[in-house]
């Protein structure tokens, strides 16, 4: 008897070589092989008749080889293969394919799948570059042949992705899952506690598995197609259901460690208000509102919050630093890019200073001399707020009394460092990893993100599932919608005259650029020569910046300061800027080859403008071709401003791995579940996860919170190497 945890070799028909290949599909138990699901079924039922095809369907079709045979054109080689039904006949055709000369043997059965076209010259039906599989090849023992030909013809049948560049077919999978199925143990455990399995009306793990891959003769193939049939709806609610225990699990541990509870008196309060250069939204209130309740529990904050760009959350990082600073406390703050760092110690010096608190920035470029003093400062607990990137991080920076961590991490910083990050805290509150500091401090630091990339709803609740999320859902007041326009670069003379005229109202632009230098591969447009262009020949008569990321600091420093105090009318620009730069005269953003860019990174391009009550323009224009998928982001960015309404698409068009620009951000690797097809399944399971951590109560027994942990642990340690649980 096979249980799900048996490695894959004890499969009948899977010896190591093959295992082998299967690993690289990471598929290494019994379990993984069942959860391995057809991509898609074929309706072999009732397969179609010849006669009966019409132009356009796509269709399964089951035949006769008649003849096959390689002819070649002037342009390639072409090989055709003609099944037949008696007495119709189909042509099937495939471009480029000498490799299948000879595969075929008249008097084969084979089943094709393809879509029916009609042939513009003869009027024939064909189908061009259909999938196909040989049924019953001659092959091995006649009895194997026969029972393996009934797993074929007269069902549904499942189609499975191949493996080990086509060694491993779909044919294969088939006979291999089936008998791993015969041979299943009848007791498979149920973890999911009876409660959530009545609520959502679970079918048994057994039923899911034999169905999700034997659909019986009855069930909609639409269903199947879109993985939502009963079987599916266990097998991915599963799947996510562990995850979010998994994650909701850490949320409470986090509430049993000991944290710093923050006293919030009448003293801080008034300090808090006193730095205030605007009526908080409402929103900010209550996200405050959020935070400092937080900080004022014995357990250390996790909090993620989000709001999209502009929406006025460095203030709230500054009332939280003072609320630990007032408490006698020292915070960090940690921004992603060092131009960014220095733009929250320049507000913050603004801001804060004038109220007596002593603050430092801490970067990586600077001298060693210069960091080590700083580093001395921070250690003695004369420096109140440290403002750095990594370096932070990365250098074993000591704080005599750390109370809060603040990352603002835009959307550049993973899910992997963030934990690094939390770790590294963890450590220093370890009596024997650092000196001292821990005696006095044994508690670990609250912890606030914050995010300017709108996540949506569905990657929130697992990317950053573990944290309590606060979301900045309204703008300051007084700003108006930015309008977005999209041009082609022929016409730029034109665009060039708007931005004179905004200049000559005093207002400034931004002109970014999708390269630095020129390059001979690329015609792009690259900022250091347009910025010669402008500077020397459009714009003669203004102040022209440039800005990049080859740029040593100092001097990324120096431009930007001098954009800031409006020494500069016009930043010609690489994308260095689309992190968090705050110059609210600014109204024009004109990006060049908008196409080359990603949604998320036009929307925080974007982000950039429309911080001032001035009306905003941001001007795409485009230069040669646009792909489809550079149509629908133009599209989307010209149609709306709204953030989350953008990174929803963003998800949508580039998938979940790529959605944080590396496949490492901390992502699990789902079997069966797609975040984006799936998202109310996950929400779902994220509430019922909640719910049975919960208990025990009258819902839920201790039994079966035991049992669903101990199914979560080997979940999580085999199938998503994430960080431990429990
Ligand atoms: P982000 O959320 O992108 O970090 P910022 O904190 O940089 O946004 O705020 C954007 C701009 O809005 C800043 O110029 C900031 O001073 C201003 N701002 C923030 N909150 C308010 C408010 N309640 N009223 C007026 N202006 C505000
Ligand atoms: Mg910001």
């Amino acid at each position: 008897m096979l249980e799900l945890t048996t490695p894959v070799q004890y499969v009948k028909g899977i010896g190591p070589r093959l295992a082998e290949i299967l690993a690289t599909k990471g598929i290494v138990t019994v379990g993984d092989l069942l959860n391995y699901l057809p991509f898609r079924y074929e309706d072999r039922m009732n397969p179609r008749g010849i006669a009966e095809l019409r132009a356009g369907e796509m269709a399964t079709v089951i035949g006769e080889v008649r003849n096959s045979g390689l002819f070649r054109t002037r342009r390639m080689p072409i090989f055709q293969l003609t099944v037949g039904q008696g007495r119709s006949r189909l042509k099937c055709l495939w471009f480029n394919a000498t490799y299948l000369q000879d595969k075929f043997k008249p008097g084969q059965l084979i089943a094709l799948y393809g879509k029916v076209e009609q042939d513009s010259r003869s009027g024939e039906l064909q189908i061009i570059q259909p999938q196909f599989e040989m049924l019953g090849d001659s092959s091995g023992d006649g009895a194997d042949d026969k029972a393996a030909t009934s797993l074929e013809v007269g069902r549904i049948v499942p189609i499975y992705e191949s493996a080990g560049q086509g060694r491993v077919t779909a044919r294969w999978f088939r006979r291999v899952i089936r008998t791993a199925l015969d041979d299943l143990t009848p007791d498979l455990a149920e973890a999911i506690p009876a409660v959530v399995r009545g609520r959502l009306a679970l079918v048994s793990p057994r039923e899911a598995l034999w169905k999700v891959h034997w659909p019986e003769a009855g069930e909609s193939f639409e269903d199947l197609q879109s993985s939502r049939t009963p079987a599916h709806i266990r097998l991915i609610f599963e799947e996510l259901f562990f995850i979010e225990l998994g994650l909701e699990l850490k949320r409470r541990q986090q509430k049993t460690q000991t944290g710093i509870a923050f006293r919030l008196d009448d003293h801080a309060r008034q300090a808090i208000k006193k730095i205030l250069p605007f009526h908080p939204t409402a929103a900010q209130k209550r996200v405050l509102k959020e935070i400092a309740d937080d900080m004022q529990q014995p357990y250390p904050m996790r909090r993620l919050l989000q709001g999209d760009v502009g929406s006025g959350k460095t203030i709230i990082g500054f009332q939280a630093a003072i609320i630990a600073i007032e408490n006698g406390y020292q915070v960090a703050l940690m921004a992603p890019t060092e131009i960014l760092a220095q733009q929250h110690y320049f507000s913050a010096r603004q801001i804060l200073e004038n109220a007596g608190y002593r603050i430092v920035l801490l970067t990586g470029s600077l001298e060693a001399d210069r960091k080590r003093e700083i580093r001395r400062h921070i250690a003695q607990g004369n420096a109140q707020l440290v403002i750095g990137t990594h370096a932070l991080l990365e250098e074993k920076v000591e704080f005599a009394r750390p109370g809060l961590v603040i990352v603002d991490e835009q959307h550049r910083f993973g899910v992997l460092q963030r934990l690094k990050l939390m770790k590294k805290s963890g450590e220093s509150a370890d009596p024997s990893a650092s000196s001292g500091q821990a005696l006095t401090n044994p508690a670990e630091p609250d912890v606030l993100v914050m995010t300017a990339t709108p996540i949506p709803r569905t990657l929130a609740l697992t990317l950053y599932g573990d944290l309590d999320l606060s979301v900045l859902d309204e703008l300051p007041p007084g700003r108006t919608p930015i309008v977005t326009r999209r041009i082609a670069d022929d016409r730029s003379s034109e665009v060039w005259d708007f931005l004179r005229k905004q200049v000559a109202k005093g207002h400034q632009a931004y002109v970014v650029y999708p390269v630095i230098a020129e390059n001979e591969e690329t015609e792009l447009k690259a900022a250091i020569k347009m910025y010669r262009e402008l500077s020397g020949k459009v714009f003669a008569d203004l102040k022209v910046g440039l800005l990049h990321g080859r740029l040593d600091s100092e001097l990324k420093d120096q431009v930007m300061r001098m954009f800031q105090k409006g020494e500069l009318q016009i930043l010609v620009a690489t994308t260095v800027i689309e992190v968090g730069v705050d110059v609210p005269n600014a109204t024009v953003m004109v990006i060049e080859h908008a196409e080359r860019f990603g949604l998320a990174q036009l929307h925080q391009l974007r982000g950039r403008i429309g911080r001032g009550a001035a009306k905003s323009y941001c001007i795409l224009m485009t230069g040669g071709k646009v792909t489809e998928e550079g149509e629908r982001r133009l599209d989307a960015m010209v149609r709306t401003n709204d953030g989350f309404q953008i990174a929803e698409l963003d998800l949508e068009l580039r998938g979940p791995g790529e959605f944080f620009g590396t496949r490492q951000a901390g992502m699990p690797n789902f079997r069966v579940a797609n975040l984006i097809r799936d998202r109310q399944l996950l929400e779902l399971a994220k509430r019922e996860a909640a719910t049975v951590m919960a208990g025990p109560n009258s819902e839920v027994t201790q039994v079966e919170i035991s049992r669903a942990l101990v199914a979560l642990r080997t979940r999580w340690q085999h199938t998503y190497g994430l960080v431990e649980v429990g």
